[in-house]
């Protein structure tokens, strides 16, 4: 049977169960989907450099002249240093925990590297590159390298792929014609093939290949948002929410503090919106730590009190955890002087069957007037009695489709988005242009400014020890320390994991009660080791990027970044803004990577330079690229399987124009997209909004 785009991944020789659970896994479950996992980079032996060039990474031929090990047991690390000339250039290569190389430049006594060599202790160095042999027959002129999916590394990657594209035998095309002349894009299959095997590497082809399937995950996406838009455009409103002295008098009481300029421009637009003849679509735009939370509250309050229910779906259950904590301190007043009851309740996807169905009901029966959830709220089985505020928050992390699921649970709901995400005015309007947009811009007052450093790796240890007194010291202070990696990578060997580092910490921190988390702990764990963190249980919190988004916990004030130079910028901002939300104090502590980069020394730079989020956000899009590592880097902008909302800002708005050609006339739409098309409506076919 010939192989096409849509057959399930498992019809690919070579892809039995094992595989084919990785696969799924990681979302991949037809030949397409494996098909867009792109090469992270091309290795062309043709092109091999004629002499080192500086701070650039390239294919290099090396002759070695010699080479010596050094293991060092007690910190697990091995060094092997390799001298050898490229060209006439005298070089030195360094390679970290590769001890088995060894064996490799015993027989080998010329190489190809692809690698960056730079100046150190005057020496020309190149620090753990990739390394291949100079005379493989199996090889091509070029070579694609893969990222690992799951355990799946490049080279089996490479044969399965390889598979595919030689049996793949498709017509399907999902661009119409038209849009294919017009930006002159191969066809899909041509386009694959070229994309993992081209002849011969040329950056420029591949980029502009590679534009065409940018263009189709944004041009979806587009045509879903317009035609969800235009739907819920102008849906004249259902519920009267009674907004009147008493509920400002509840308000003021409830509140814990005065709100900021800021927040009373929000929450006047808000009940604007609520006053007006249309449900409202707001947007509500702040930096991490400038209380977008409480404009959420007043929201819900306002629902509660008018006897409608609210929502509040948030990206994570740890967030959903702690918004619904935070939401009893602030109803719970009102509860215990007999004021009016407001009932909050929780449900995510560990929330126990028996739970759920009590949530279920009393959510349907109205006796749960505010609810807090992640997606597990978006389940068809969850019906509302009168569901009439929906509160968005940390919005990309949703699906346009997701996010028109929760408004369906109700009539003519009112919605408020909230994102921390700076993003920068151009982007937003291309993404939230019919959307009423309010921004916080200033902090509540009292805060004083963190403040970052850009620490010496070499003073690592000693930094560690400082820290530890700290910790132990009368400050009390508690700190996060965030690693890039959960496990040892086979391509970035410079980056920290958590499971190489853990004992590190462990014997550093030894009588001071640490927690740390990874992407691995179930969400359960995850919640628990946080919970301890903010009750003061653990004082030091390891963890990956997952406590990126939103995480509040006041007297943490010292943040440790490491490998800070492989962030983004935009991520290190969000990852920074965990501190500084108390009266404390806050310090932020950047680890380069050895090897950093220009471009990585600059971002650093700029993050120790300014707290402005909207200025970071403005200078990440100028000065993308350069040595952050895909996958590692989501930093909270919409995520996209090949684009990417910054670097491709250009052919996203080319798509919000043809998107709104395409869904205007009709003649424009191919089969494919009248199918596309049609599956939206179906979703949307069972509202009734009289
Ligand atoms: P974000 O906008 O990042 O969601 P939060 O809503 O979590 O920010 O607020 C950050 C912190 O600031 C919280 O601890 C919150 O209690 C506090 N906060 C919010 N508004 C004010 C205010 N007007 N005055 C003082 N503290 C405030
Ligand atoms: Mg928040």
């Amino acid at each position: 049977m010939a192989l096409q785009l849509h057959s399930p991944v498992n019809q690919i020789k070579g892809v039995g169960d094992k595989y084919l659970q990785i696969f799924n896994k990681n979302g991949i479950s037809s030949v397409f989907d494996l098909l867009l996992h792109f090469p992270a980079l091309y290795i062309d032996f043709s092109q091999a450099a004629a002499g080192v060039e500086m701070g650039v990474k390239k294919l290099y031929r090396l002759e070695v002249n010699n080479f010596n090990l050094a293991r060092h047991f007690g910190r697990r690390l091995s060094i092997l240093k390799v001298n050898a000339h490229i060209g006439t250039d005298k070089v030195q290569v360094v390679f970290f925990n590769k001890h088995y190389l060894v064996d490799f430049f015993k027989e080998h006594k010329q190489a190809y590297i692809y690698g960056t060599f730079e100046m150190r202790d005057k020496t020309c160095q190149a620090n753990t590159p990739l390394v291949f042999s100079l005379t493989d027959p199996e090889r091509e002129p070029a070579t694609p390298l893969y990222d690992k999916i799951g355990a799946l590394k490049s080279g089996v990657l490479k044969k399965i792929i390889d598979n595919a594209l030689r049996e793949l035998q498709d017509t399907f095309e999902p661009l119409p014609q038209r849009i294919l002349q017009q930006y002159a894009f191969p066809g899909i299959a041509t386009a694959l093939k070229a994309v993992h095997f081209p002849r011969q590497y040329e950056p420029g082809q591949v980029q502009k290949l590679k534009q065409r399937f940018i263009y189709n995950e944004f041009l979806l996406f587009q045509l879903e948002l317009q035609y969800i838009r235009n739907f819920f455009k102008k849906v004249p409103r259902i519920h009267r929410y009674k907004i009147d002295k008493n509920l400002k008098a509840v308000i003021k009481e409830l509140l814990p503090f005065k709100l900021t300029p800021d927040q009373k421009t929000a929450c006047r637009e808000m009940t604007a919106d609520l006053e007006k003849d249309v449900a409202m679509q707001r947007l509500l735009q702040g930096d991490v730590g400038t209380g977008k939370t409480a404009v959420a509250f007043i929201a819900l309050l306002t629902a509660a009190y008018s006897d409608f229910q609210g929502a509040f779906l948030a990206p994570t259950e740890i967030l959903a955890q702690q918004h619904f904590i935070n939401a009893q301190k602030f109803f719970n007043p009102l509860n215990a002087k007999g004021g009016a009851v407001i009932t909050c309740d929780i449900l995510t996807g560990s929330t126990p069957a028996k739970e759920r169905e009590r949530i279920r009901r009393q959510l349907a029966d109205g006796t749960i007037h505010i609810i807090f959830g992640t997606h597990a709220l978006l389940n068809e089985s969850i019906g509302f009695k009168n569901l009439a505020m929906v509160i968005i928050d940390e919005q990309h992390r949703f699906g346009v489709s997701q996010r028109a699921a929760l408004y369906y649970k109700g009539k003519a709901v009112d919605l408020l988005v909230a994102t921390a995400t700076p993003i920068p005015r151009t982007m937003l309007l291309s993404l939230y242009n019919d959307l009423s947009v309010s921004i916080i811009k200033t902090k509540p007052r009292g805060r004083l400014p963190i403040m970052t450093k850009i620490m010496d790796v070499a003073r690592r240890d000693e930094f560690y020890h400082w820290l530890r007194k700290k910790i132990q010291g009368e400050e009390g202070e508690k700190a996060y320390i965030i690693l890039p990696l959960i496990e040892d990578s086979e391509f970035f060997t410079e980056l920290r994991s958590i499971e190489s580092e853990a004992g590190y910490f462990k014997d550093i921190f030894k009588d001071i009660p640490m927690g740390i988390i990874s992407g691995r702990l179930s969400s359960v764990e995850k919640d628990a080791a946080i919970e301890d963190f903010a009750a003061g249980k653990i004082r030091v919190l390891v963890s990956t990027t997952v406590i990126e988004v939103g995480i509040d916990v006041k007297d943490a004030a010292i943040m440790v970044i490491e490998n800070a130079d492989r962030y983004g910028l935009s991520q290190l901002h969000q990852l920074r803004g965990r501190v500084g939300r108390g009266e404390r104090q806050s310090h932020c502590y950047l680890f380069p990577s050895p090897n950093i980069t220009e471009s990585g020394q600059r971002r650093l730079q700029t993050v120790a330079a300014t707290e402005d989020g909207f200025k970071i956000a403005e200078i990440d899009l100028k000065m993308r690229g350069g040595g952050i590592i895909t996958g590692l880097e989501q930093s909270g902008y919409l995520d996209f399987r090949v684009g990417d909302m910054r670097d491709d800002h250009e052919i996203f708005n080319d798509c919000r124009r043809d998107a709104a050609a395409i869904l205007a006339d009709p003649g424009l739409q191919n089969e494919y997209l009248i199918n596309f098309l049609a599956g939206i409506k179906g979703k949307l076919k069972e509202l009734n909004f009289s």
